[in-house]
C-alpha cells in the first residue's frame, strides 16, 4: 500500500487525514486550539499550541499504519498568519497574529497615502491590506522589545503556518515556504518569483528573516527522527485556497472553484499568465512545479456560511444551519426582500469597509422564510459578483463552478447559485478539498500519480445543479442586489 498524509492546519483546528492511492480516506484526526483576542480586532494564536496539536493529530491519524506505507506529506494551511520566532532556541517571540486580526489597518492607511498603492498591486498581485503578512512582521519588530536588533542580526525568522509546520517537523533543518505561501506577504514580487528589496525597505523588514521559496511539488524536506512519521518526505505545500483549487482538480486555465465557509472564496486557474485584475481581484500565485509557475485570480467575499449562522445565533430563526434550506424553500422567492451582509464591509469586488449590513424591501407580508429565502440569494449573489468580476478579467466565462466548504451542503443554496450564475454547480463527493489538494500535490510531488489524468479518477462528483430559472428572471434579482449594494456602501461613514 501506499500512503499519502495531508495536514490540514485551519484558522480553528489542525487535521491530519490519511488518504490511499485512490485519494480515499483511510483515516483522520482533529482538534482545535484556542483563538486569542487581547483587543478588539486583534486575533492570536501560540504558534507552540498549532505546533503540538499539529504533531498530536498526526500521530493519531497514522497510528494504525505501518510507517513504511506512508509516501509523502502534504501542508495546507491557514494563510497569511504571522510566526516570528529565534532561530537559536526556535521559540516564537510573540503570539501568532492571525490573517484576520485588523492591528495593522494603521500601518496599511499610511502606506496607501504615501502612494505606494499601485507599487505593491503591481509587484505582489494584492491589495495593501492588513489581512496579509507584510505590515504583521513590522508591527512585531516595532513592538517586541529587541526584536527588531535580533531581526537585523539575523537572529529572527519569520514564516507562514506551512512554514513554522516544516520548521518544526524537520527539526529547524529547513526555513522554507511555497510559492502561494510567498506570494500572501506582501513581501514577494509574483513576477520575478523572488522577495522584492523596495518592498522589504518600505515594510522595514529585514532580508535575513525571510524563508527559501520552494516549489509546491516536489520534495521540501524531510520529518526528523524522533517525530511521527520520521523520514517521511514533504512533498506538497500549499496555502488552504490553493490547495482547495487542486482539491477540485482546477488544473487546466479557466477552470474556477468556490469554497463556501465562512466567507466565500473564489479562485480561478489562469495558467502561466499572472493577470492583473481591473475589477478589484486579487492575482496570486496558485502553485508551482519544476520551476513552473501556476496563477490564479481570487476574490473573497468576508461573509459567506457566516449569514446562516446570524439567522440561527443573531435571530434565532432557525436551529441548525442545515434549517435554512427547508425555511426558505417554504416560499417561493423572496417576496422582493434583499439582505446584503456587509456586516464587516464589503469584500471583492466592492471593497467598501464602512458598508453595512442592510435589509430591504420588508412589507407587512414578509415572513422568517422570506428573510431566509433573502439570505440565501445574498450568499449566491455575493458569489455571482466575484464570478462577473473574474470573467471579465479572464475575458471568458465559466462553463461550469465547482464548490465546496460548509456551506455548500445546502443543496437550496446551490440551486439558487446554479440559477443565478445560469451555468452547472458541481459539488464533489469528498468536500473535504483543502486536504485532498495538499494530498494530490504531495503524491505528485512524490510520484504516486505520475500525470494529472491519474488523478481525475480520485475525484468523484456528487451533485450537479443545473440552473432551472429563466435567465430574465435571474437578471431581475442580480439587478436589486446590485441596487441594494450601493445602498448599504458607506453606511458606517455618514452614520
Ligand atoms: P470554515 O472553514 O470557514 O470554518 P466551513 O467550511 O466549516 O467553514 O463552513 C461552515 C459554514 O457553513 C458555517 O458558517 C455554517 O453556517 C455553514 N453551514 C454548514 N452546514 C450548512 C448547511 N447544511 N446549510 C447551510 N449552511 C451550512
Amino acid at each position: 500500500m501506499s500512503y499519502i498524509v495531508a495536514l490540514d492546519q485551519g484558522t480553528t483546528s489542525s487535521r491530519a487525514i490519511v488518504f490511499d492511492r485512490e485519494a480515499r480516506v483511510v483515516a483522520s484526526s482533529q482538534e482545535e486550539f484556542a483563538q486569542q483576542y487581547p483587543e478588539p480586532g486583534w486575533v492570536e494564536h501560540n504558534p507552540e499550541e498549532i505546533w503540538r496539536c499539529q504533531r498530536d493529530v498526526l500521530a493519531e491519524a497514522i497510528a494504525g499504519i505501518d510507517r513504511k506505507e506512508i509516501r509523502a506529506l502534504g501542508i495546507t494551511n491557514q494563510r497569511e498568519t504571522t510566526v516570528v520566532w529565534d532561530r537559536k532556541t526556535g521559540e516564537p517571540i510573540a503570539n501568532a497574529i492571525v490573517w484576520q486580526d485588523r492591528r495593522t489597518a494603521d500601518i496599511c492607511d499610511r502606506l496607501t497615502t504615501d502612494g505606494h498603492r499601485q507599487t505593491f498591486a503591481s509587484k505582489t498581485g494584492l491589495v495593501i491590506d492588513a489581512y496579509f503578512s507584510g505590515t504583521k512582521i513590522k508591527w512585531l519588530l516595532d513592538h517586541v522589545s529587541g526584536a527588531r536588533d535580533a531581526a537585523h542580526r539575523g537572529d529572527l525568522a519569520f514564516g507562514t503556518i506551512d512554514c513554522w509546520l516544516i520548521w518544526k517537523l524537520t527539526c529547524g533543518a529547513r526555513h522554507a515556504t511555497d510559492v502561494s505561501n510567498a506570494s500572501r506577504t506582501l513581501m514577494w514580487n509574483i513576477h520575478e518569483q523572488a522577495w522584492d528589496d523596495e518592498l522589504l525597505e518600505l515594510l522595514g523588514v529585514p532580508r535575513s528573516m525571510l524563508p527559501e521559496v520552494v516549489d509546491s511539488i516536489g520534495e521540501a524536506g524531510r520529518i526528523a527522527p524522533g517525530l511521527p512519521a520520521e523520514g517521511v518526505p514533504i512533498c506538497g505545500i500549499a496555502g488552504d485556497q490553493q490547495a482547495a483549487l487542486a482539491g477540485q482538480l482546477c488544473w487546466e486555465p479557466g477552470l474556477a472553484k468556490n469554497t463556501y465557509g465562512t466567507g466565500c472564496f473564489m479562485l480561478m486557474n489562469t495558467g502561466p499568465d499572472a493577470r492583473p485584475s481591473s475589477n478589484k481581484l486579487l492575482t496570486t500565485a496558485a502553485w508551482r512545479r519544476n520551476d513552473r509557475m501556476t496563477y490564479a485570480l481570487e476574490g473573497s467575499v468576508f461573509i459567506g456560511g457566516a449569514l446562516i449562522q446570524w439567522l440561527r445565533d443573531g435571530l434565532g430563526i432557525i436551529e441548525h444551519a442545515s434549517d435554512s434550506g427547508k425555511l426558505a424553500e417554504t416560499v417561493p422567492d423572496s417576496a422582493g426582500v434583499v439582505v446584503v451582509p456587509a456586516f464587516v464591509g464589503l469584500g471583492a469586488p466592492h471593497w467598501d469597509p464602512h458598508a453595512r449590513g442592510t435589509i430591504l424591501g420588508l412589507t407587512r407580508g414578509t415572513t422568517s422564510a422570506h428573510l431566509c429565502r433573502a439570505a440565501l440569494e445574498a450568499i449566491a449573489c455575493s458569489v455571482t459578483d466575484l464570478a462577473r468580476a473574474m470573467e471579465a478579467d479572464a475575458a471568458h466565462p465559466f462553463r461550469e463552478l465547482r464548490v465546496d466548504g460548509g456551506a455548500a451542503a445546502s443543496n437550496t443554496l446551490m440551486q439558487i447559485q446554479a440559477d443565478l450564475l445560469q451555468i452547472p454547480v458541481v459539488r464533489p463527493l469528498n468536500v473535504e478539498t483543502t486536504a485532498l489538494g495538499a494530498a494530490f500535490l504531495a503524491g505528485i510531488g512524490a510520484g504516486i500519480w505520475g500525470s494529472l489524468d491519474e488523478l481525475s479518477t480520485c475525484w468523484y462528483e456528487d451533485t450537479r445543479f443545473e440552473p432551472i430559472m429563466s435567465a430574465s428572471d435571474a437578471a431581475t434579482i442580480i439587478g436589486r442586489w446590485a441596487n441594494a449594494v450601493e445602498r448599504a456602501k458607506g453606511w458606517a461613514e455618514q452614520a
